[in-house]
């Protein structure tokens, strides 16, 4: 596996084989939250595939449980959207076709139906849309919390419920829907072990 892909599939959710005991999970939606076009994959990848480019996608992942619903990153911001032609920063140029409350909307649900939103890491491309969702309980490692907002202006309310994780975390009781520590890309990075029916 290259490095360039193992690095992705670490922002992607795991699915894992169902359990009797794990039946309280219903449905996972993946969102096509945005796409960045770089110019040299090796920012990924230090010393390997060197000036290559690369496109990477952005993806978002709605969890139904009959407890409630968690969302998985919110991508990169919805106002991207309105820029048909994206917009350049250091990483390259990133795109988004459409609007992530719009694509929730498509599947009946509104922002203040979601009870929990978790986030991969505080990157740009992940955090997009916090401010989307003042009703909802933000699942945040500590060590990414601190990195990410003490002490720093924020896009959503001083009143968001925040839960500061220590490591793994299983969202809804069941084992179905689990937070893992993976700390590396950011200090609190986290990924989300799935047990789909
Ligand atoms: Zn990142």
């Amino acid at each position: 596996m290259s490095r360039t892909l193992l690095a992705l599939t670490l922002f992607s959710a795991l699915a894992l084989a169902p359990t009797a005991e794990a039946a309280g999970l219903e449905r996972l939606y993946v969102f096509d939250c945005g796409e960045v076009a770089a110019p040299d994959q090796s920012r990924w990848s230090p010393g390997v595939n060197v000036g290559k480019p690369i496109v990477n996608s952005d993806n978002c992942y709605l969890i139904r449980h009959e407890r409630g619903l968690l969302l998985w990153d919110t991508g990169y911001p919805d106002a991207l959207a309105d820029q048909p032609n994206g917009a350049t920063g250091p990483t390259g140029t990133s795109k988004r076709k459409s609007k992530l409350v719009d694509d929730l909307a498509r599947i009946g649900v509104r922002p203040a139906d979601i009870r929990f939103v978790a986030i991969s890491h505080h990157h740009g491309d992940h955090v997009g849309n916090l401010d989307k969702f003042p009703a909802a309980t933000f699942l945040m490692q500590a060590a990414e919390h601190a990195f990410a907002f003490e002490g720093k202006p924020t896009s959503f309310p001083a009143t968001q419920p925040i839960t500061r994780l220590n490591g793994d975390h299983d969202v809804f009781g069941d084992g179905s829907v689990t937070i893992i520590s993976t700390p590396g890309h950011t200090i609190g990075h986290q990924s989300l072990a799935l047990r789909l029916p």
